[in-house]
């Protein structure tokens, strides 16, 4: 099941996606008709499966098709994951910000960080640390950033 929230931000629609996206989710129902400037914030997006991956490609390629400026906000890791596996996942849309996986040194609690992928690109692959929330110990970035930030060298 998904859930969507919409606000409209000046001339951009915004979009507030959450939960599982599957065969079942029908887009069209949830999301209604394309709009110029769409902005889809994937922060809840928990899982999606391949079929879902066919239904989100096939949604937001109509939008493509229709002249839409999309634009993908907070990414979760299960979409950062498609972006770098399908390469049209997209849609000719840009990446605003996208969610990294990090995980304490000292008490292994795992955090995520929301970083801007045009301050990820100056970055160039060396990423900083956080402060756990937890214990105060420094959380390191949880993946391997070659593979993870694939997307941003395409
Ligand atoms: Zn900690």
């Amino acid at each position: 099941m998904i859930q969507v929230v919409r606000e409209q931000k000046g001339s951009i629609s915004v979009y507030k996606l959450s939960g599982n996206i599957s065969e079942d989710t029908h887009f069209d129902d949830v999301m209604g008709p394309s709009n110029p400037e769409m902005e889809i914030n994937c922060k809840g997006i928990l899982r999606i499966n391949s079929m879902g991956v066919k239904t989100w490609i096939k949604y937001f390629q109509t939008c493509q098709k229709s002249g839409t400026k999309l634009n993908f906000s907070e990414c979760s890791t299960a979409i950062v994951e498609q972006i770098n596996l399908i390469s049209n996942f997209t849609c000719g849309g840009t990446v605003e910000s996208i969610y990294l996986p990090f995980s304490c040194l000292s008490c292994k609690t795992e955090l995520s960080g929301l970083f801007k992928t045009e301050d990820l690109k100056k970055m160039k692959m060396s990423l900083p640390t956080l402060k756990c929330t937890k214990c105060s110990g420094k959380a390191e970035f949880d993946d391997i950033p070659e593979d993870y930030l694939a997307f941003l060298g395409k």
